[in-house]
């Protein structure tokens, strides 16, 4: 028996860890300094009413024989995939219903998308970035180059053509960053891999965040697109599903390589290895893409999207470099001079009682940096603002 070594070259992340074990500590010694938190990195407002009623209803199916659902197809529901097609019309973007699969959530499939690409590619992935796609790579094996997110780039990378890589991974609006490809930016990257028969992974867990209409909300809105990207949606940020656990991931048929369709293999991957998402939970998605869920949801984001204004306003007032803030719930800062974002960390924590995340704890180019989320409550992010702001102003 030999086990899979490349997991021996994983590095274990004592971010959140390290994190907790300094704010117990704080706590210990200072039991009456009050602690907000804008580390949070998980949504925090409950589903929407419509979104329960759906999931409710759908229990009770269960509960009935003349209503009752087994199996289901392994892509998805037609009911949930026609939702979700609609969608995408609505931004643009035609699809088929079979170039869209249902998944439980965008960090699964992510993961398991590396299935259908051989070991031997090589892979590019900008710093810092969300933990998962290193990790994903690391454990088949695959070779990482890493491009350089920051500040003189706005934390949004582009093309290198003397880089050759296969698999490209962008996230926008960006997990840590906040910062959002604009459609040319984004063009570049699809330019740069259909000329070098690359494919994108382009991670769009945010999308429902952008507000600017000139900003791409999916990469097929850029021209070519389809020829050379799969993108992975979910509805933990669009409507509060991190518990509930729901998204898709598109695969357009016209994405070929080596002959090969790519939507047929990741079809056979899927029947395979998956056996769906429960009927309920899609039940309660189907909820979200109606008029009524799709208000509901959006006034959720509107309310993260207004912390994360009040937030963003503050640190522009104070001069602070930042990007993020208005087309997604995080804000990613520069750390006072002279402090790394371990330094800056226990600054906030020990002079303010403000905990934020470490921008080195995402990947080396992130020394420096600092994130801030929105994810906390109106009167807490006011108050932890108004904190932040008297360590600048003296
Ligand atoms: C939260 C998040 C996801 C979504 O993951 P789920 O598995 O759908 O909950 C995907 N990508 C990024 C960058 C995220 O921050």
């Amino acid at each position: 028996m030999k086990i899979n070594r490349n997991y021996l070259n994983l590095q274990d992340s004592y971010l959140f860890s390290t994190i907790a074990k300094k704010v117990n500590a704080f706590r210990a010694a200072n039991p009456d300094r009050e602690i907000i938190r804008l580390g949070i990195g998980d949504v925090t407002k409950p589903l929407a009413p419509v979104v329960v009623k759906g999931l409710v209803s759908a229990s009770e199916d269960q509960g009935r024989a003349e209503t009752f659902h087994g199996y289901g197809a392994e892509q998805g529901c037609d009911f949930l995939k026609e939702k979700v097609r609609l969608y995408y019309l609505e931004k643009g973007v035609e699809l088929e219903s079979d170039e869209i699969f249902i998944s439980d959530g965008a960090k699964s499939d992510l993961g398991n998308i590396l299935d259908i690409f051989s070991a031997d590619n090589t892979v590019l992935i900008p710093s810092p970035v969300y933990p998962v796609y290193v990790d994903t790579n690391v454990m088949d094996g695959r070779r990482i180059i890493h491009v350089k997110a920051t500040e003189e780039n706005g934390f949004l990378p582009l093309p290198d053509q003397k880089i050759k890589c296969d698999i490209i991974y962008l996230c926008s609006p960006n997990n840590p960053t906040g910062a959002v490809y604009d459609k040319a930016q984004l063009g570049k990257w699809v330019e740069y891999a259909l000329s070098n028969d690359a494919v994108i992974l382009f991670d769009s867990a945010y999308e429902a965040f952008i507000g600017e209409k000139e900003l791409p909300t999916s990469i097929y809105q850029i021209k070519g697109a389809e020829k050379c990207a799969i993108e992975f949606c979910s509805l933990s940020k669009t409507a509060g599903f991190t518990g509930t656990r729901c998204g898709y991931t598109v695969v357009p048929k016209a994405l070929v390589r080596e002959n090969v369709v790519l939507n047929s293999l990741w079809l056979r991957r899927q029947t395979t290895k998956f056996n769906g998402v429960s009927y309920v939970v899609q039940r309660g998605a189907e909820q979200v893409f109606t008029p009524e869920g799709y208000r509901q949801t959006r006034e959720a984001i509107a309310y993260y999207k207004e912390n994360a204004k009040i937030i963003s306003d503050t640190l522009t007032e104070l001069g602070i470099w930042h990007t993020g803030g208005k087309n997604s719930p995080y804000i990613w800062l520069k750390c006072k001079d002279g402090y790394d974002s371990w330094q800056f960390f226990d600054y906030l924590l020990e002079s303010i009682g403000v905990v934020g995340t470490p921008g080195v704890g995402f990947g080396e180019e992130g020394e420096g940096f600092f994130r801030l989320t929105a994810f906390n409550t109106k009167e807490n992010t006011q108050k932890a603002m108004a904190l932040f702001r008297t360590l600048y102003e003296k």
